[in-house]
């Protein structure tokens, strides 16, 4: 959605809610993007403050099963109309008055993205020996004192 807020840039009171949807065409991403939020004038500084939730689609890193889970990112920025000489680096400079806001929300939804992925943070991942999901099972290769184990910890050191 292209948002046009000459309006919100004029008045120092103005602002802009939305709430809308927009594909983003990604492997990870399972469902349309919802943003939800405003652009409003506070005191003549332009803020964008929104949430954008999506389903993410991806694999576990240990243990490789299917992960579907709704991710919700933060699209805060301040906006400006022109650059200016300083360091722009944290405000978002608006041609045109005109933000294409499908756009910013993609960037931050991969910048707020982990390069990798886990079905939950205490995931116990596969047996290196058998290859058994050790969430879900437990395999002789585990069992502490277990002799086997011993034998291939030490085939593996040497
Ligand atoms: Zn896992
Ligand atoms: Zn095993």
């Amino acid at each position: 959605m292209i948002l046009s807020l000459e309006p919100v840039f004029q008045q120092t009171d103005g602002s802009l809610p939305f709430d809308y949807s927009f594909a983003l065409e990604d492997p990870l991403i399972g469902s349309p993007v919802r943003v939800v939020g405003s652009v409003y004038n506070k005191t003549g500084i332009v803020h964008l403050e929104a949430t954008a939730d999506y389903t993410l689609v991806a694999e576990c890193a240990r243990c490789s099963s299917p992960i579907r889970k709704t991710v919700t990112v933060p699209v805060s920025h301040v906006l400006i109309t022109h650059e200016n000489e300083e360091d722009s680096d944290e405000y978002i400079v608006v041609d045109g008055a005109q933000l294409d806001l499908d756009a910013l929300t993609a960037e931050d939804i991969f910048l707020a993205m982990p390069s990798r992925f886990l079905c939950s943070e205490d995931c116990k991942g596969l047996c290196p020996y058998c290859g058994a999901d050790l969430n879900t099972t437990t395999c002789a290769c585990k069992a502490p004192g277990d002799p086997r184990f011993d034998v291939l910890r030490s085939l593996m050191n040497e």
